[in-house]
């Protein structure tokens, strides 16, 4: 894309950096790395390359840059062509670690967002239990107060980056009161006695990424593993969610690109009743309403970056944000499938793992009628009188 409103010279050399790289160290690994996952190796060249803390403050190590550092990175994560790349670098840069910037204090950045930012520590974020999906105020993994720290007990699921962590950006409740009221944020180490994975769960998508679900067995963690205010968990983690929409979205927005360049691609050479499969109109017209839902779904992206950006916290317009990307990367990844015809049903074309990934954006990070209870709600459909 050309320099516009939102980009700068600066994030257009970022840009064409991160997809060099994308293409040539991690896209052709990307079939191999669903069989195998992908290797940590590329965390920790994602750190030297500067690319996990792009958005960070330099004293930490990070780049100094804006939000739109992480939106480009983000969008030409996607391509390498593995959904599962983006995903665990997004829980990395813009999930588990802008709360420990936000709310931590100059010990817990050093100790955890300077080796995140070099690729030396992953993270993973810790919200989702078996019983509390959506209804995160649900969430019952219980830190109690115990001299000189906190005991907790609960489980956690659909933890991406779960397996392989070395923390946790932990939301458990503080308070067996109910609702959005006394939960709090911890940063926990992942080899503390009674953090257990027990399990790695298998999926039907982003298979080169690890999703674990973990048991807090008296687990104790230390006074200091604190995130922010005792009783702020709740509000700290749907400040943290709007940010992880908007990167979801720009991951989303950009694996559609990539897989409509490769349907245009193959439609202009796959010849079928003497002419190529792009000059029947029924595709054609069919290609020019993905290629507009994209573009539609990224300015929209990039307008609600722009706010968050500056201050603004417009929840509403990044839920419709998120709803949109994530159904437009759907639609056109089925579409792509569609006018492949059989070959783009067979793994050893990437349109099967387009779609396969793809699907997870409409309920990773919110589902979309989640999504569309908010956008309700801020309208004020539900208020009474
Ligand atoms: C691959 C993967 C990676 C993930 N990574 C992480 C992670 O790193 N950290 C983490 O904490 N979580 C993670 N998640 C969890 C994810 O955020 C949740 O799966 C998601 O929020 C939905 O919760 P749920 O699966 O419990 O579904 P449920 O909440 O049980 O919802 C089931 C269905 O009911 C619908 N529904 C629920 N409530 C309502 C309502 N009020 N009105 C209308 N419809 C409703 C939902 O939209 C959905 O269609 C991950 C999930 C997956 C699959």
């Amino acid at each position: 894309m050309s320099l516009s409103l939102f980009f700068t010279e600066e994030h257009e050399m970022l840009r064409r950096s991160v997809r060099e790289f994308a293409e040539k160290e991690l896209a052709p690994h990307a079939e191999e790395w669903d069989e195998t996952g992908f290797p940590d190796w590329v965390f920790t060249r994602l750190g030297e390359l500067g690319y996990l803390g792009l958005h960070y403050p330099e004293e930490y190590g990070g780049g100094g840059g804006d939000y739109f550092t992480n939106i480009v990175l983000a969008e030409e994560l996607s391509r390498c062509g593995s959904g599962s790349v983006n995903m665990a670098v997004a829980v990395q840069v813009g999930m588990a670690t802008p709360p420990v910037l936000a709310f931590g204090t100059e010990e817990q950045k050093q100790k955890y967002l300077v080796p995140a930012i070099k690729g030396e520590k992953i993270a993973c974020l810790g919200i989702t239990e078996p019983n509390a999906g959506s209804d995160v105020a649900s969430l019952t993994t219980f830190a109690e107060k115990v001299p000189g720290g906190w005991k907790v007990n609960g489980n956690k699921i659909f933890i991406t980056n779960g397996v392989r962590a070395h923390f946790m950006t932990l939301v458990a409740r503080t308070e067996k009161t109910k609702g959005y009221k006394g939960m709090s944020l911890f940063l926990v180490d992942t080899d503390t006695p009674g953090f257990v994975v027990s399990r790695k769960l298998d999926k039907v998508g982003m298979k080169a990424s690890d999703t674990a679900e973990i048991f807090f067995e008296d687990m104790v963690i230390p006074d200091d593993a604190l995130l922010g205010d005792e009783g702020r968990g709740f509000y700290n983690i749907m400040w943290e969610l709007q940010g992880e929409r908007l990167i979801g979205s720009a991951a989303a927005i950009g694996g559609a690109r990539l897989c409509l360049e490769q349907l245009l691609e193959y439609t202009k050479e796959r010849e079928q009743f003497g002419k190529p499969l792009c000059r029947n109109q029924a595709i054609a017209h069919r290609i020019a309403d993905l290629a507009t839902k994209i573009e539609a779904a990224e300015a929209l992206n990039y307008i609600c970056a722009w706010k968050y950006d500056n201050g603004e916290y417009p929840v509403k317009e990044i839920s419709m944000a998120k709803l949109f990307a994530a159904q437009v990367s759907c639609e056109v990844a089925d579409e792509a499938m569609q006018f492949m015809g059989g070959y783009g049903y067979m793994m050893e074309y990437p349109a099967q793992r387009a779609w396969r990934d793809s699907r997870l954006m409409r309920i990773g990070g919110g589902t979309d009628e989640i999504m569309r209870e908010i956008i309700a709600t801020t309208m004020g459909l539900y208020a009474k009188g």
